[in-house]
């Protein structure tokens, strides 16, 4: 028999029957007053949840069309940025805007560890910043940056604009968007909201619009603000196709956490973080992130000297769960597993039940249960 396959890479992340139901619909076209009911309602829910008074946009794209949209909106040739880097994700801004002509200073981490807060208040201080991107939890090191101290800190520089990449975090970590000094977040579908790849979504707020209303006409189109707008505010009305089913999809995501509610969702994701963590720690294996900064997303697991990154994750794949290599300098040496949107304990318990046998399989000197054990002392201690 075929062994089902559990997607435990940081994203996408597996998506839950609800969802899956959304994706098998039959298509409806875009201006079909039920669909248009559809999409306006999931846009007040997403703006009223993450809490801004500005904007949203739902487009199809991915995270990356998000990072792209954010910059062409609020930055122009010329213009300084500061990139807030924390690895490969955070790097990823710094090509993004100097293909734009934007000057672009980076402060970045060694890996595992975060820019300090007073090494960005210090850069802050010494130039002028149209703006700053900041990385929630960047994927290839498994760090989650303090958004909400660094928003506290943004409200002395009132002129620099703030966006945060939650590609790995939104829905997971908390985000409120006006609260925190956020001008611009931006995410995507398929990770901790837990939907197929295929949307970026982008929240705009005040300052956000005023900043793109200042730049008049920009050289983008697809992404541009002021071509989407009339759509988010009259989903009837054609820009460009929106992917209906995606956007169901993404309706049902918010319905379930709106059920299961957004703090809970964090409370959530911090135990299962703690246990798989705990657990993959009780069988050797080293988390990247220092302790004060981990995502609780996915975990980035060093592995024990002389292991076989390739025989290990072939074998885990045979066992039935698929985790991501470790990027970069860290390729070989690490692996990365997701823990993050709509997975319960059973897929916890099968997912480090999978992991011991591939690590023993693989010839990693592991205890067959050790992990198990500890996952279920946390699972347990969590219910109270
Ligand atoms: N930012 C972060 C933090 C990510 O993890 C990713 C994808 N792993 C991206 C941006 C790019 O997103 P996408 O692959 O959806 O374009």
């Amino acid at each position: 028999m075929k062994t089902k396959k559990l997607v435990m890479i940081p994203g996408p992340t597996p998506v839950v029957r609800s969802i899956q139901e959304q994706m098998g619909r039959e298509t409806a076209a875009f201006g079909d007053p039920d669909f248009v009911r559809d999409f306006t309602s999931l846009l007040d829910d997403l703006k009223s949840l993450w809490k801004t008074t500005g904007e949203v946009f739902v487009v199809a794209g991915t995270g990356t069309l998000g990072m792209e949209m954010a910059v062409a909106n609020s930055l122009r040739a010329g213009d300084r940025v500061l990139v807030v880097s924390h690895g490969y994700f955070g790097d990823r801004f710094s090509e993004l805007c100097s293909r734009r002509g934007i000057e672009v200073d980076v402060l970045a981490s060694e890996w595992g560890r975060i820019v300090p807060l007073e090494q960005i208040e210090r850069a802050l201080a010494s130039k002028n910043y149209q703006a700053i991107t900041v990385t929630h939890v960047d994927t290839s090191t498994g760090v989650c940056a303090p958004v909400a101290e660094i928003g506290q800190l943004l409200r002395r520089f009132p002129d620099t604009l703030y966006i945060v990449d939650g590609v790995c975090a939104t829905a997971a970590e908390p985000e409120y968007v006006d609260d925190m000094g956020i001008d611009i977040l931006l995410t995507g579908s398929q990770k901790a909201f837990g939907v197929p790849p295929g949307l970026a979504i982008l929240w705009a707020g005040p300052k956000a619009l005023a900043r793109r209303a200042s730049l008049g006409t920009i050289p983008d189109y697809y992404i541009d603000f002021d071509k989407w707008l009339p759509i988010m505010h009259e989903p009837a009305k054609y820009f460009a196709t929106p992917a209906v089913n995606l956007v169901w999809a993404l309706k049902e995501a918010v319905r379930l956490i709106k059920e299961e509610g957004l703090e809970n969702r964090y409370a959530r994701h911090r135990r299962t973080a703690r246990a798989m963590q705990a657990a993959l720690e009780a069988l050797g294996f080293r988390v990247l992130a220092e302790a004060d900064h981990r995502a609780v997303t996915l975990s980035n697991l060093i592995y024990p000297s002389g292991a076989d990154d390739a025989a290990f994750r072939r074998l885990l794949a045979e066992e039935g769960v698929m985790v991501a290599g470790g990027l970069a300098a860290y390729a070989g040496r690490m692996f990365r597993l997701g823990h993050m949107g709509n997975i319960d304990a059973h897929d916890l318990v099968a997912t480090l039940a999978a992991i011991e046998r591939a690590a023993v399989r693989s010839g990693i000197p592991v205890e067959l249960g050790t992990g198990l054990a500890a996952l279920q002392r946390e699972l347990v201690r969590a219910a109270g």
